[in-house]
């Protein structure tokens, strides 16, 4: 996997932590110049000092679209090209539909969906240009919804019905779209939930399991990108042994 990706550009969202970190350095140590981006910035300079690589730090809020526009700019005009997109930033803040706080809700939509939607918009110029990929960090919750994560679902649900339709209109010009679904990761993305009872839930289910770790998503990602030119891995289900449902 060394140099796999010697002299690629990527920009990869909410790589502050968890998957989107782990994936900015393998894709480092794998010769990728790598674009990072996420809302808490000294985060990402202390990712730019770990990785073998050129880092490229963006303080970046996927839900407001000029910072979507302005962080794509911004890798293109330091590498002089974008050639992979990771969109993975994404937020779960899981609970049931009766007595939700909607404002969670519009958090999921605005960060999972439209954030990802926009980074799509504004990279695929650039991906054309250089017959690029999409990896589109999606989710088990993107097949199959369950109680208590309706609208993480949809948001999951929604990605998987946009990378299709990207696909097909980009497919034939060369561009891969590459829609990952990880079960169950250890990161924080549970730490985020508000509902103290989903909370202990999402903890034990852990505990119960031997989950996958960000590493495990990230070699996923790399052996997708790997694969010749006329290869497209269009969806790759990644569960930990142990999870059931
Ligand atoms: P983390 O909470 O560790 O990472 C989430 C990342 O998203 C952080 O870097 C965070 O950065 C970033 N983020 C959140 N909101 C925004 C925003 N508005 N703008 C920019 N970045 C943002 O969780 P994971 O690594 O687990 O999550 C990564 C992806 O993987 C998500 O899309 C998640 O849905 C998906 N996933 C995770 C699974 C799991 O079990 N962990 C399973 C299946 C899918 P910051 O807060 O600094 O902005």
């Amino acid at each position: 996997m060394s140099d796999t990706m010697e002299g690629k550009v990527v920009l990869v969202t909410g790589a502050s932590s968890g998957i989107g970190q782990a994936t900015a350095l393998a894709l480092s140590k794998a010769g990728a110049r790598v674009a990072v981006g996420a809302r808490r910035a000294d985060r990402l300079k202390s990712l730019a000092q770990d990785a073998p690589g050129e880092i490229l730090a963006l303080e970046l809020d996927v839900t407001d679209r000029q910072s979507v526009n302005d962080a794509v700019a911004a890798t293109v005009e330091r590498f002089g090209a974008l050639d992979v997109l990771v969109n993975n930033a994404g937020v779960m803040l899981s609970g049931q539909i009766l007595g939700a706080d909607t404002t969670e809700w519009t958090r999921m939509v605005e960060t999972n969906l439209l954030g990802s939607m926009y980074a799509v918009h504004a990279a695929l110029p650039h991906l054309l240009r250089h017959k690029g990929a999409v990896v589109q960090i999606s989710s088990t919750s993107g097949r199959t919804a369950s109680a208590a994560s309706a609208v993480y679902a949809a948001t999951k649900f929604g990605i998987t019905a946009f990378s299709e339709a990207l696909r097909q209109e980009v497919t034939a010009q060369g561009v891969r779209v590459i829609v990952v679904e990880p079960g169950f990761v250890a990161t924080e993305l549970t730490t985020h939930i508000t509902d103290p009872a989903i909370q202990a839930m999402a903890k034990s289910m852990a505990e119960s399991m031997r989950t996958l770790q960000p590493q495990d998503i990230a070699e996923a990602v790399l052996y997708a990108l790997a694969q010749p030119e006329h290869v497209a891995v269009n969806e790759i289900l990644i569960r930990p042994t142990d999870q059931t449902r």
